[in-house]
């Protein structure tokens, strides 16, 4: 590319001025208009010329995907047309995040007017010599190792609070101020009373029912839902226990519940959850929760199954849902099918529908692909970056030193983005059948996320009809087809 240096007249220290809004891990952030003003005063001081100001707001960028940064790249295209010498900023982090990123700017440094990186607190990176393109790698370096070492001092700090018992503080916690410490009596005689029902034979919908119908609002000022409530009586810290990272700790507040209560409780849920649940199974195995339906009412089918009686051994079903979350009557609750069966034959049939090629163009892109599609190229980004890194290398533009230093750190971000790529795998679907795989291949060893992405990627609906005779075998399953409906989005 040609450098436009020479239209554009030349005043030797003409400034730019980068702030950048961002969060440190301690949640403070400095104002950008600060930042601003402390650099015009050094600029003015030093009598350079300002060619223009430029500031981002960071907040909110995650560690895995780089926000944009407008101004940021308008201030490099102003470095391209050759009008910046000077990058002026409070301290090297309000420029960089990464090493790649400096990487660049030192690259367009050899082709440009600029020449160097100046903070406010005096450090100049005379970015047209060695000793400078070093320094301001080391800077960068040893403003994301400090960024390191501030999380780790935070984690430390936070499990010497929990060995003290002490309260973890966030959202405040339903029977305690917001201290998480000084008890609200009124909440206290809530938490005493629903534990106090459930242990005698109530159920959590119908607790959940009676809570929302007196107007009782939860910690949030919210109706209660059957997940809060079951949560929160099997909460450790109402028998006055501090949990942190698997460890107990004698909690630093008073307790609610008694020990032999909390037992009671945890016992009673254990039996109601472990219906139909194969030991040690995954708590959430049913393929089918989503799309199956109940043919009677229209209702959600649900995985819940039978507990194992003294004729018969537990089984794994779908039930019509008859309450929702809070407590309300959603469904008729008299619909039952099998689960085994009725998953087999629904994989059968799905597999059998992605066998005909025209299904997997008329595919609509699963829920997750944006996302996916957007670390994959984060992936693809780092490691061109760690091959221009070589050829910097190979150039002589890195020494051996810088070359190791910056290496390390392309790659441990490679790492990164392929660590946040693996927490998508069982959300996005096809994309991630591996090319020397089929779907029946990759089937037989997914997890239960994807299958049911697949699932839904070509069923509208499983409607269960109810089985008026129990007559027939299936596949050695007493099982009749006939009653299930599938209804296809393709
Ligand atoms: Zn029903």
């Amino acid at each position: 590319m040609p450098t436009l240096l020479a239209e554009v007249p030349v005043l030797f220290l003409n400034t730019a001025i980068y702030a950048r809004l961002s969060e440190d891990r301690s949640g403070e952030s400095e104002n950008v208009r600060i930042q601003i003003a402390e650099c015009q005063d050094y600029a003015t001081a030093n009598g350079w010329p300002l060619v223009g100001t430029y500031d981002d707001n960071d907040i909110g960028a995650s560690k895995y995907s780089k926000k944009p940064r407008p101004r940021y790249d308008a201030l490099l295209s102003a470095i391209q047309l050759g009008r910046v010498h000077i990058i002026l900023i409070t301290e090297m982090p309000r420029l960089y995040r990464r090493l790649e990123e400096l990487l660049t700017l030192i690259r367009m440094a050899e082709t440009t007017a600029l020449r160097r990186i100046q903070t406010t607190d005096g450090i100049s990176y005379d970015l047209s010599t060695e000793e400078g393109v070093h320094a301001a790698i080391n800077a960068v370096n040893n403003a994301m190792l400090e960024a390191a070492r501030i999380s780790k001092r935070v984690k430390r700090k936070q499990k010497k609070n929990a060995q003290n018992g002490k309260n973890h503080g966030g959202k405040r916690p339903y029977g305690y101020e917001a201290d998480g410490v000084t008890l609200r009596p009124v909440e206290v005689a809530i938490i005493r009373e629903c534990a106090t029902r459930y242990i005698s034979g109530e159920t959590i919908a119908g607790i959940v029912r009676d809570l929302n119908a007196r107007g009782v609002p939860s910690a949030q000022g919210k109706q209660w839902r059957t997940e809060n409530l079951s949560r929160i009586l099997l909460k450790r810290r109402y028998i006055g226990i501090r949990e942190y990272n698997g460890a107990e700790y004698p909690a630093a507040w008073p307790a609610i519940l008694t020990h032999g209560q909390h037992e009671q409780m945890a016992a009673r849920k254990l039996t109601a959850t472990t219906h139909g649940r194969k030991k040690g199974g995954p708590a959430r195995s049913y393929l089918l929760t989503g799309p199956a339906n109940c043919g009677r009412c229209g209702g959600k089918m649900v995985g819940g199954g039978r507990t194992a009686e003294a004729d018969r051994a537990a089984q794994r079903r779908y039930r019509c849902q008859a309450t929702d979350n809070l407590g309300g009557i959603v469904g008729c609750g008299k619909v039952y099918r099998a689960a085994e069966p009725l998953e087999l034959l629904v994989t059968e049939a799905v597999l059998h529908v992605f066998d005909n090629p025209h299904v997997a163009v008329m595919l609509a892109p699963p829920q997750d692909e944006k996302t996916v599609r957007a670390l994959v190229t984060e992936f693809e980004r780092r490691k061109a970056k760690l091959g221009a890194l070589v050829t910097d290398y190979a150039t002589g533009l890195l020494n051996r030193e810088q070359f190791a230093q910056a290496k390390g750190i392309a790659e441990a971000a490679m790492e990164e983005a392929r660590e946040a790529l693996s927490e998508y795998q069982d959300a996005s679907t096809l994309a991630l059948v591996r090319a020397d795989q089929t779907l029946r291949e990759a089937w037989a060893t997914a997890g239960l996320a994807w299958r049911q992405n697949v699932i839904r990627l070509v069923v509208e609906r499983i409607t269960i009809h109810p089985a008026t005779s129990g007559r027939g075998m299936w596949r050695g399953y007493k099982f009749n087809p006939e009653y299930i409906e599938i209804t296809w989005k393709v």
